[in-house]
């Protein structure tokens, strides 16, 4: 008898995927793995490794229910008791394990099945287990995206340049998302100008009211197991379960999209690029971790926000914005991963070479603004894009940290990441280390930007006008000796000419004690 198995990994865990595509409960199992190597290859924050097992255990639970066989390998909890550890270390080991023990029941499968992984290291892995244990592996399509990677190649091909922009409209058009016969929806396929707010003085719960605190979801006994499993046999890794926070369910992900429609929406576009210390969420959606995992599909995200618009209960520059996210950015950052890779991974186009200092591990930094977005990484896995990019991503470019090294911080702290939509943000747009495929121009700032966005500087022993001395904002000087540093590769793009004029206004004394200072904060 014709038999299947269906890999499912931690991040697809979606019934509806194609790899359930004729599935024959009769006779076809569903395979998946807790392995240490998910969370060891990259030093992986607690709350991202029990995210994804208690989403995966919950999958199970909820396969078994429909009477679906599931051959589904545990973590050994007892390793920490300095006894062996006798889970499979990696995905190819416990596929193997599972592989001979079918054998061994006579239950050999004819065929692997699986969606495309969203890691490269992990296809590469899956099909050198397949071609080594001698059963066809079928690698089906991700249908959870509005666009194929087929599509993207076909849009990139004969560009010289590619920009998130012309690979949005035409997926508007195509998916009649916003659009009034034909054109976008008031006139105007982009209201990013709009959405450049910052919060009053008095905060974020004076001005446009006080902020609404997201629905919680608090652990429930699956998770609680799964917190206890973390605790135990990852202890020395970094972040807390304290405060864990996320939906594991596909109903969980639902109630999540539910009170971000009703009550942040509208509030999201203008507020989009704010930051305010002490508050995590202010206006966004925390809906990445369960999109990334297909506990909630795009479709049902972006629909809802137009609703919201077409009902009179969203703006559309807030709705616009939202949805250039996810219709936008988040198909984009897909399509230039599998175009790019495997070679992107390794591009370094300025040169960086410094190690990510050790406080971006404990938040242990007097720098204000960093202190609040690592701290808040720590606690909650979690921290918003301008965050990511202007802070934390910021200053790693303007120090010079190897690429690498942040590519392997962001990928293990963040309880969304994974790599196929982490890589190309980190790497490209925070560090520009592609070179400019994902940004025009490197998103580099002084401490006055994130002084203009915030209320960290009012807090910070620092001074972001200053470049130099005692007080200086080390933003503002690493920003300035950037500029210099990297002034002959900046000169060639047009978008940087401003930014130029202003070093050019700089005389020689004060660029020497710039490099001066520095050097000194290296
Ligand atoms: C250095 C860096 C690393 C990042 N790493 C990740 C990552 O590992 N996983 C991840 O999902 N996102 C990543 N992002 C993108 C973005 O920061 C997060 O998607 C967002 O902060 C998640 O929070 P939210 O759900 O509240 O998003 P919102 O601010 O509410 O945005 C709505 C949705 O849009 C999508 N989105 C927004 N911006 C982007 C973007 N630049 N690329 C792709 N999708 C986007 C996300 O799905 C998000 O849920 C990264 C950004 C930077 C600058
Ligand atoms: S002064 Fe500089 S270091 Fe301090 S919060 Fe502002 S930008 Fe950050």
């Amino acid at each position: 008898m014709h038999r299947r198995l269906i890999l499912v990994l931690g991040d697809q865990l979606d019934p509806k995927s194609a790899a359930f595509d004729g599935f024959d409960r009769r006779r076809d199992s569903v395979w998946m793995a807790e392995v240490a190597e998910e969370s060891t290859h990259v030093w992986t924050h607690k709350a991202r490794i029990a995210v994804f097992l208690s989403a995966m255990r919950h999958f199970r639970a909820a396969l078994t229910a429909a009477g679906i066989d599931v051959d589904y390998t545990e973590l050994d909890t007892d390793t920490q008791a300095g006894k062996p550890d006798r889970s499979p270390g990696t995905l190819s080991a416990a596929l193997f394990e599972s592989l001979a023990r079918a054998r061994d029941a006579g239950r050999s499968p004819d065929a692997l099945i699986v969606v495309e992984p969203g890691e490269w290291r992990v296809r590469v892995a899956l099909e050198a287990t397949a071609k080594q244990a001698g059963i066809p592996l079928e690698i089906r399509p991700d249908r959870h995206f509005f666009s194929s990677r087929e599509e993207f190649a076909e849009h990139a091909q004969g560009r010289k340049q590619l920009r998130l922009e012309y690979f949005y409209r035409p997926l508007r058009e195509r998916h009649h998302v916003l659009m009034d016969d034909g054109e976008p929806a008031g006139g105007q396929w982009n209201f990013d100008a709009e959405n450049r707010g910052s919060f009053p003085k008095s905060g974020p719960n004076r001005g446009p009211g006080r902020l609404p605190a997201p629905t919680p979801f608090p652990p429930d006994a699956i998770t609680r197991e799964v917190i206890t499993l973390v605790d135990k046999r990852f202890a020395e890794h970094p972040g807390s379960l304290d405060a864990f926070d996320w939906p594991v369910t596909p109903d969980d992900a639902r109630t999540a999209l539910d009170d971000f429609l009703t009550h942040r929406l509208a509030g999201f576009g203008k507020y989009q690029d704010a930051i305010w210390t002490g508050e995590p969420w202010l206006y966004h959606s925390r809906l990445s971790q369960a999109m990334n995992m297909r506990l909630l599909d795009p479709r049902d995200v972006v629909a809802g926000a137009e609703r919201m618009w077409r009902q009179g209960k969203a703006p559309l520059e807030a709705t616009e914005g939202f949805i250039r996210q996810v219709l936008g950015w988040r198909e984009y950052v897909r399509g230039v991963y599998w175009h790019f890779m495997p070679e992107y991974e390794q591009r370094n186009a300025l040169g960086a070479d410094r190690p990510l200092p050790h406080f971006y591990w404990t938040a242990d930094t007097e720098m204000n603004c960093l202190k609040d977005a690592l701290a808040q990484t720590l606690r909650h896995g979690y921290a918003h894009h301008i965050q990511r990019l202007m802070v934390t991503g910021l200053f790693a470019m303007l120090l010079g940290v190897k690429p690498e090294e942040v590519h392997r911080w962001y990928l293990a702290v963040y309880v969304d990441a994974v790599e196929w939509v982490e890589l190309p943000n980190t790497l490209g747009m925070s560090q520009f280390a592609d070179g400019g495929v994902m940004a025009s121009k490197p998103y580099c700032a002084s401490g006055a930007y994130i002084d203009r966005m915030s209320n960290a500087c009012g807090g910070c022993r620092f001074n972001p006008k200053l470049a130099t001395g005692a007080d200086a904002c080390p933003f503002t000087t690493l920003y300035w000796d950037f500029l210099a540093r990297h002034e002959k590769l900046l000169k060639k793009n047009p978008r940087m000419t401003m930014q130029l004029k202003n070093l050019s206004r700089k005389d020689s004394a004060d660029l020497r004690s710039i490099r001066r200072q520095a050097d000194g904060l290296r």
